[in-house]
């Protein structure tokens, strides 16, 4: 059931943050795709946006060309992904000086996974950031950065348990992370039972809930058993049978991402991140529900 109008106060939508994860385009119509997305997206006036760094850093040029033309077109403020795998210092310090001089002022610091594949063990570069935190002390001694940081509320996929992950997220926090971004997740109570062991462990830095609308539900379902993020019975259930209806699909994913975002507002949420898929409708819709209206100069501005 979709939340009743009536459960959200009018303060409690006006105070809500949102932030949106574009991944950088690999074709000219992927590109053309992607800045329609951008071009809805911003009249909503995010707090920033960011740019994913393809694995092993096989995106490198086009992230950075991405992030460039968000901050030479429009007024949001992005945040490059960087992974420290696979790179030696200095290939990720030149990284970092080169986001620093298009003007980028936020970087989302991680690991990233080893090259030879996400269920393979990982081992540092040997002239390389030996760590998450060891970056995150480099990316702040080269330069003003804000940081952000995965957390991952169901542990990471590699991880023994979960209090090894609040002990990694804590010695991030220890670095200098300003922010961690949550893995997505479809059952809230797994967002706030983290938060509660989080806030144990002294960690004080905001974390985002990571949100994906489901685009496709049996694409969602295996990027989710690969990410460590578990599909709630209930969801397949919502998705069964819809295969091969992608109307009636866009319709329960617009109801199912509603109802958890309004979920988490409900239960105190102030910012939420989408991981968009590049695609803007869905998240348009969601964002609208919720209370975020086009501010008029950046609609102008989108158009022109
Ligand atoms: P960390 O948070 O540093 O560590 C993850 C886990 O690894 C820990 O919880 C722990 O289990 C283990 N670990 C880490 N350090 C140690 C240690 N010293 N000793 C023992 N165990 C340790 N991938 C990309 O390639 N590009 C992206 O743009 C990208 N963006 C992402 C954005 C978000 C919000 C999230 C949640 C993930 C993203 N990823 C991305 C995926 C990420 O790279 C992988 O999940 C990767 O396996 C871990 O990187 P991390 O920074 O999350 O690692």
């Amino acid at each position: 059931m979709i939340a009743k109008p009536d459960r959200i106060s009018r303060s409690a939508l006006s105070s809500v943050n949102v932030s949106f994860e574009f991944f950088p385009p690999k074709t000219q119509e992927m590109e053309e795709s992607l800045w329609d997305s951008i071009s809805r997206l911003a009249p909503l006036s995010p707090n920033f946006v960011s740019v994913t760094y393809g694995a092993g850093g096989s995106t490198r040029e086009r992230t950075h060309a991405t992030v460039s033309r968000i901050v030479r077109e429009t007024r949001m403020k992005p945040a490059a992904h960087l992974t420290c795998v696979g790179a030696a210092r200095g290939e990720v310090n030149e990284v970092i000086r080169d986001y620093h001089g298009a003007g980028v002022r936020h970087i989302v610091a991680l690991r990233g996974d080893p090259p030879t594949g996400i269920d393979q063990p990982y081992a540092p570069h040997p002239q390389g950031y030996q760590t998450t935190a060891d970056l995150i002390t480099g990316i702040k001694a080269i330069g003003d950065f804000e940081v952000s940081v995965s957390a991952y509320p169901e542990k990471h996929p590699q991880s023994p348990n979960l209090l090894h992950d609040i002990e990694i997220l804590k010695r991030k926090v220890d670095a200098g992370a300003d922010r961690a971004i949550t893995q997505f997740f479809f059952d809230n109570s797994v967002y706030f039972r983290f938060l509660d062991v989080a806030a144990a462990a002294g960690i004080n830095i905001p974390i985002l809930p990571g949100i994906v609308p489901v685009q496709n539900f049996k694409q969602t379902a295996n990027f989710a058993r690969r990410a460590g993020s578990s599909v709630p019975a209930w969801l397949a259930d919502r998705f069964d049978g819809l295969d091969d209806d992608p109307v009636t699909r866009r319709l329960v994913a617009a109801a199912v991402c509603a109802e958890q975002v309004i979920d988490l507002i409900d239960r105190g949420v102030t910012d939420l991140h989408f991981y968009t898929m590049n695609k803007a409708d869905l998240v348009f819709a969601i964002c609208h529900l919720i209370g975020l209206r086009p501010q008029m100069a950046e609609a102008a501005e989108a158009a022109a």
